[in-house]
């Protein structure tokens, strides 16, 4: 049979065996009382039996009594005239039984006329039969009759309770003389009647018409179901009853124990038969159970060695990470949100700043500015990067043990893990690079050949400080150079002669710059411009004049110039404007042009200052 319909069986025992048990039960029971009621139907039988019998020797031995009586009454016609043979017959009759109260004859007049013992019953002498008497009917049935008849009990005039035996009397003729009358008390007659009986086992009850008349027996009485009555007929008289109820001790003796017997013995049989029943049944799940366990135990174990193995073996990966990232070159550190917290550091961050890892950790715990003056703002910005769930890049700068500052580039990335936020942050230093950037940034604004600021520049910075001053409504002063007959130096001299003189007029007006904000610029060619912030028109053309001394001591000869000096000059326009809304960078530099305008018109070398201003 495959395994799962042996588990299915054994799943459905218990029931199996409930179910055999109630069966066993019932059958027990069933028997039980099959055999109980066999008995008590036998117990009763023989009980019926044993009734009939006691009164069946009830009525024989009345029977004997009447007997005597008739023999006594057959012979009347030869007493009815010899009074003292009658006392005789009828005294030796009263000796033979003692259950008589008295013999009378009752003339057919129904008048009492002898009355043997006349002593005690002197209450009768002369008593008629009158129609209202009880036994009256009983009289007048056995005189139709021709039959003797016993009445029913009633109160005798002697006192008591008797009973009269009434047997009609005839003479030779056959003529009806009257009666002879057997008058027994009834509490003597059933005492005798009874004491012959030989059952001390049983409770009589001798009723007359459901009254009782009589009981004797044993004190212990059964209960009233286990009675059993037999209909007593005494002298033609059927209204006597006869009921006996047996004792205890003769139901013990009618019945057996095998009921008992056997229901015991099955019930033994049942239990031995279900407990071994359950014990198989207990004892095949405990076998179920230890094999369930061992399998789910092998399973557990096997589960905790690869559990084990697969632990090994990410330890083994997170050292190799854990070298992996000591060896990287960026900072790696994730910071544990909620409380904040530095979950990880990498050798390279406390390596980087100069610390050991318990010094770094301290220190961002205990005071984080120490390390990135801007923690504070850095962890709000951390904070709203949350909020957006994002990854970022910040730039900023960490402070060294030594003091110095690092510049750090930093990539965070967000992350939630058992219900916690995590950073994790990768941060490099980028110094090379923002030093890159930053000398890019210059290259942009640098002029090649001069190194001056450039065009761009020029005009980026002139429009930031026209703004810058127009809120302070300070003036913003401007020179605009352009070198004398540079065509004609560049056609004498070459080009590459007309760069170097480029490149030292560019030094020349470098120097000549006096104060922080001051800045040359190469405007295009071989024009330039000086932009000086707070400078009014006075100051342009000081600063105009410290640029003509400076060119002259550069000293650099002009083949063709006009110039007396015969060397390299410049013409300078000047313009100084405060700003204001209505003025713009452009009339600054279109002033300027006019002012240069005019130096070159007016004969060169020299410098104009614009209309707006007063004039050199
Ligand atoms: P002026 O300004 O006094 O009226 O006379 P100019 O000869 O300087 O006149 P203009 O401004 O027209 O000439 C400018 C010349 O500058 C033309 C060009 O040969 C020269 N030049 C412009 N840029 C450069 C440069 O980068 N290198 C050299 N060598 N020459 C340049
Ligand atoms: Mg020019
Ligand atoms: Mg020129």
């Amino acid at each position: 049979m495959p395994a799962p319909a042996i588990e299915r069986y054994v799943k459905k025992l218990p029931a199996l065996i409930v179910v055999l048990c109630c069966a066993l039960a019932i059958a027990l029971f069933t028997t039980w009382r099959a055999l109980h009621l066999a008995e008590q139907q036998q117990a009763r039988a023989r009980l019926q039996l044993e009734s009939d019998a006691l009164a069946q020797q009830i009525e024989t031995h009345f029977k004997h009594q009447t007997d005597s009586l008739i023999r006594l009454a057959r012979r009347w016609p030869l007493h009815h005239a010899q009074r003292d043979l009658w006392n005789s017959d009828a005294e030796q009759l009263l000796r033979d039984y003692n259950s008589f109260q008295a013999i009378e004859w009752l003339d057919r007049h129904y008048r009492m006329q002898w009355i043997e013992p006349f002593k005690g019953n002197e209450a009768v002498a002369g008593f008629i039969y009158q129609p209202s008497h009880p036994n009256y009917p009983v009289i007048l049935e056995a005189k139709a009759s021709g039959q003797p008849h016993l009445s029913n009990s009633f109160q005798l005039a002697q006192g008591g309770l008797g009973l009269v035996y009434y047997i009609p009397q005839y003479l030779a003729n056959g003529e009806f003389d009257g009666f002879l009358l057997g008058i027994f008390r009834v509490e003597v007659l059933l005492n005798d009647l009874i004491n012959i009986l030989p059952s001390n086992h049983l409770n009589l009850r001798f009723m007359e018409n459901n009254q009782v008349l009589f009981s004797a027996g044993a004190a212990e009485l059964q209960a009233a179901d286990w009675s059993v009555s037999s209909q007593v007929s005494l002298g033609g008289n059927s209204n006597f009853r006869l009921t006996i109820y047996p004792t205890r001790h003769l139901l013990n003796d009618a019945t057996t124990q095998l009921p008992m017997v056997v229901t015991t013995a099955g019930s033994l049989i049942a239990l031995l038969l279900c407990s071994s029943l359950w014990l198989a049944f207990r004892g095949a799940q405990r076998s179920r159970q230890l094999s369930y366990s061992n399998r789910q135990l092998h399973a557990e174990i096997s589960r905790r060695q690869k559990t084990e193995e697969t632990l090994k073996h990410n330890q083994a990966r997170l050292k190799l990470i854990n070298d992996m990232t000591d060896h990287s070159h960026d900072a790696l550190f994730i910071i544990g949100l909620r409380p904040m917290e530095v979950v990880y550091l990498n050798r390279t961050c406390w390596q980087g700043l100069g610390y050991s890892e318990q010094e770094l950790r301290a220190l961002i715990q205990i005071a984080p500015r120490e390390v990135m003056p801007d923690a504070i703002k850095w962890l709000t910005e951390l904070r709203s990067m949350l909020h957006q769930q994002g990854n970022a890049i910040f730039q900023k700068r960490v402070v060294h043990h030594d003091g110095h500052t690092v510049p750090l580039e930093v990539s965070v990335r967000h992350l939630r893990r058992m219900g916690r936020d995590y950073l994790i942050c990768v941060g490099r230093n980028n110094s090379a690079q923002l030093q890159m950037a930053a000398h890019l940034q210059q290259l942009s604004h640098q002029d090649g050949l001069t190194g001056l600021f450039n065009r761009r520049y020029f005009d980026k910075t002139l429009i930031s400080e026209w703004r810058r001053l127009r809120r302070e409504q300070i003036p913003l002063g401007l020179l605009m150079l352009d070198v004398d007959y540079f065509k004609r130096f560049n056609d004498e001299l070459g080009h590459q002669a007309g760069d170097d003189a480029l490149q030292q007029l560019a030094t020349a007006l470098n120097s000549c710059l006096m104060r922080e904000g001051d800045c040359v610029c190469r405007y295009g060619g071989e024009e330039f411009a000086v932009i000086l912030p707070g400078a009014d028109g006075d100051r342009c053309l000081q600063a105009a004049r410290r640029v003509h001394e400076a060119v002259a001591k550069l000293g650099i000869r002009h083949p063709h110039t006009s110039v007396e000096s015969g060397l390299l000059t410049v013409s300078i326009g000047a313009a100084s404007l405060v700003p204001a809304p209505e003025w713009s960078p452009h009339d600054l530099i279109r002033q300027a042009d006019l002012a240069l305008y005019r130096a070159k018109t007016e004969g060169r070398n020299r410098s104009e200052l614009s209309d707006a201003n007063t004039t050199m």
